[in-house]
């Protein structure tokens, strides 16, 4: 009895091998239905999971939570209660006591004072920052 040959397309060269074959023997190509990276729905699932989630943060960060700061920020309330002043070695020194109210969910990681000296017609005259 004489064995009949079956052939099959390779799925990449499209050359005629045999049935059986896992492995294409003119270009190397693995035969099973997903084992080449390009037919794979794992892996560009993966792919596409992992730029979504990529441009999801970059969206959420730049947009979003910028959108929440800037929200918070506009809305915080700054409020002077009590004002003491001496002098001390021919210096004046101005105590502002009060608060600055966050009523936001927003927490803002890092908070700097400054503190700007104005004449009577709100001239700057001169300004300090105050860093940690
Ligand atoms: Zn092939």
């Amino acid at each position: 009895m004489e064995k009949v040959q079956h052939t099959k397309e390779c799925i990449m060269c499209f050359s005629a091998i045999d049935s059986r074959a896992k492995k294409c023997p003119q270009c190397t190509s693995l035969q099973a239905k997903y084992s080449n990276l390009e037919n794979n729905p794992i892996i560009i699932g993966a792919l596409v999971l992992s730029i979504v989630g990529i441009f999801g943060f970059i969206f959420y960060q730049n947009i979003y939570v910028a959108g929440l700061k800037d929200q918070a920020q506009k809305n915080l309330i700054a409020n002077v209660s009590q004002i003491n002043t001496k002098n001390e070695n021919d210096a004046l020194y101005v105590a502002c006591i009060g608060q600055v109210k966050n009523e936001s969910d927003f927490s803002f990681k890092n908070i700097k004072f400054k503190v700007d000296f104005l004449t009577d017609q709100n001239t700057l005259v001169d300004t300090l920052s105050i860093t940690d």
